[in-house]
């Protein structure tokens, strides 16, 4: 299948007239909000777009997105990267007012001039995706290892099980004789 970059801006409404599917990539430079908010991107965004009308004559849109991105591990500090796997179906709705009382299921969108921004979108979307703490799972082998260095520093300052602490007393014994 071919691969192409994603329109930057769509009109909706002649998009579900013919029950468009729109599919692509999304360069980075298109995502700054969260290229900000993450340590890169580390898999490109894809997203497919599928234009209908829901069973109340509602214009709808599909939203699949997929990607990842590298966060810091708030434990050790190096990057975990988090996989975007992201369904959503989003409802357009007149204005602000009728995205308020929007019901839940449906994520109301408001469109400006009957345009959809679709940058400003998957920013939307991502953003809302992102753990607000990222970890490194708890039986990674970074995490092992981190444990272990920090046993070895902790009886290294108590000048334990050191290979190098034990020469050092061998050196000065047989000095001393
Ligand atoms: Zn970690």
């Amino acid at each position: 299948m071919p691969n192409q970059p994603l329109p930057q801006q769509v009109t909706v409404r002649k998009l579900v007239e013919s029950g468009a599917k729109l599919s692509g990539f999304v360069a980075d430079v298109r995502l700054p909000r969260v290229v900000e908010a993450v340590q890169q991107i580390s898999a490109q965004v894809q997203a497919d777009l599928q234009f209908g009308m829901d069973e109340s004559n509602k214009m709808i849109i599909g939203v699949k997105i997929h990607g990842s991105v590298d966060l810091t591990c708030q434990r050790c500090l190096d990057p975990v990267t988090v996989q975007l796997k992201i369904a959503t179906t989003l409802t357009v709705v007149a204005h602000d007012e009728e995205a308020r009382s929007c019901i839940r299921s449906h994520e109301p969108i408001v469109l400006d001039e009957g345009l959809l921004n679709i940058d400003h979108m998957l920013e939307e979307e991502i953003l809302l995706s992102l753990p607000v703490v990222a970890l490194h799972p708890k039986v990674s082998t970074d995490e092992i290892s981190l444990v272990e260095h920090e046993g070895i520093e902790r009886r290294a300052a108590r000048g334990l099980d050191n290979p190098f602490a034990v020469l050092k007393t061998l050196t000065t014994e047989g000095g001393q004789e």
